[in-house]
């Protein structure tokens, strides 16, 4: 019998995990394989934060994916604390967006209407008010957007608590095998080619972080990806200094569970190096003790680097890829792979299983509260407006890169960050 399974997913990071538990809950027979143990390269270098208003400047596609995948989680960690007894560590403590300039704050008023009018919360603070909610917060702060609705969770135990789910429910999870190539036939995808062997399914999904391109490559696809290696460091403190994500230009600090902060990040585009440089640190260690300066007194833990998975166009591939019948794309989240894994991994398996847009379509659509909100522009849109809204939300992560592609915001050629921003190493905030 050559179909041994229904679906093969290739990476077992948090976004391969994702769809393999959502495969699984649905009655698939899944084999995910991970060239090395599962879940220890980007996902495992996360801060973990689910910015679905800090991290986006308009709220185009990826913001309106972004608040679905954000909502999804409440519901999420039950579930995955039912089937493994994982605490995925869910916070929704709210993320205070500070501003240390006149640039910076005039940047975040601006974002404070647009996400007002998207129905979300947003609300300026003084720098006084700003304080009050968080006394260690530095004395030179010109004011905070506080974003009530973004959250964090433990992103190395949700890339564990995915995978071990869709173990429970019957998926087959190997670590160290490297999938060396895709298998196709006659337009079809039907399996991998793997150092043991070769292994077919049904439907093959590529979930490979920023290695994902390499293989697409192998078979003529082509998804232009690359590397942006990102540092961070984290510090004990004795009795709990933070509540509240800090977040602004270059650097961000979390607090973690038991007072330890989490420091990120450096930006360094084409790095497939994961050395953390003393260079790099000193950076984000100046900045973080500007943002809150008692950050100085804690007590040193660790530094570690991760490699975020980036497009050209700065948006994921998520979708079926059309050069091949049964493969299927799911990477490039770049810096929101945590927060966007939930919609992920459920997307792509009404894919496989629906064959794709009707049957995803209609859900998605309810659970985005586009329409939501008080007095916003959104509160006027009809139905038939909120459903091609969706369909727009699924073409601009089509890996369909053709002159056709309706995907936005591409410019090949230069490097750019999802927010269209040029990277600049140690620029952005991670
Ligand atoms: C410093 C840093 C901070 C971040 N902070 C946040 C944050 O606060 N919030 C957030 O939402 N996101 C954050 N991110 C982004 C997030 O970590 C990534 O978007 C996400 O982890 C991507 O998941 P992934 O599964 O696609 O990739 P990965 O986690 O890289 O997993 C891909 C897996 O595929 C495997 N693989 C590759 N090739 C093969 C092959 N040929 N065969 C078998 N297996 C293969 C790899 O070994 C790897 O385990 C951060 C990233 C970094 C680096």
């Amino acid at each position: 019998m050559k179909h041994m399974n229904d679906v093969i997913i290739v990476g077992g990071g948090v976004i391969g995990s994702s769809i393999a538990y959502n495969l699984a809950k649905r009655g698939q027979s899944v084999m995910l394989l991970e060239r090395g143990r599962l879940g220890m390269e980007a996902s495992a270098a996360a801060a973990g934060m689910l910015g679905a208003q800090s991290e986006m400047e308009d709220t185009g596609p990826l913001f309106q994916w972004a608040r679905q995948s954000r909502a999804m989680f409440p519901q999420l960690s039950e579930d995955l604390n039912a089937l493994t007894g994982i605490d995925i560590g869910l916070v929704r403590e709210g993320l205070l967006n500070v501003a240390l300039s006149d640039v910076q704050e005039q940047e975040l008023r601006a974002r404070e209407k647009l996400q007002r009018a998207a129905g979300e919360q947003a609300e300026w603070l003084s720098a006084a008010a700003a304080a009050k909610l968080e006394p260690a917060l530095s004395g030179a702060t010109r004011g905070a957007l506080y974003l009530q609705g973004d959250g964090q969770v433990e992103a190395p135990l949700l890339a564990a608590a995915f995978a071990q789910a869709a173990r429970v429910l019957g998926a087959k999870v190997q670590e160290f095998a490297q999938v060396q190539g895709l298998l196709t036939e006659r337009g079809r995808a039907v399996g991998v080619m793997t150092s043991e062997g070769p292994l077919y399914s049904d439907h093959v999904v590529v979930a490979a972080g920023t290695w994902s391109g390499q293989l697409m490559a192998g078979i003529g696809v082509d998804l232009p990806m690359y590397p942006v290696k990102g540092e961070c460091f984290s510090v004990l403190t004795t009795k709990p200094l933070l509540r509240k994500t800090l977040f602004t230009t270059g650097c961000y600090i979390v607090p973690k569970a038991g007072g330890r902060l989490l420091v990120g990040a450096t930006v360094v585009p084409n790095s497939y190096d994961r050395k953390v440089s003393l260079a790099g640190l000193a950076e984000l260690m100046d900045r973080a003790r500007l943002l809150m300066p008692a950050l100085g007194e804690a007590e040193w833990e660790k530094a570690w680097s991760g490699l975020r998975p980036q497009t050209t166009d700065g948006l994921p591939y998520i979708g079926k890829v059309p050069a091949y019948d049964g493969l299927y794309a799911a990477c490039g989240h770049y810096r929101n792979g945590i927060l966007l894994s939930p919609v992920t991994g459920k997307v792509i398996a009404d894919f496989v299983l629906g064959g794709g847009e009707d049957s995803f379509q209609p859900e998605l659509e309810l659970g985005l509260e586009i329409g939501s909100g008080t007095g916003s522009e959104a509160e006027t849109q009809s139905g038939s407006q909120t459903f091609s809204a969706m369909e727009s939300l699924l073409d601009a992560f089509s890996p369909d890169l053709s002159g056709e592609s309706k995907r936005i915001g591409r410019r090949e050629g230069n490097l750019f960050s999802a927010t269209g921003k040029e990277l600049h190493s140690i620029e952005a905030a991670h």
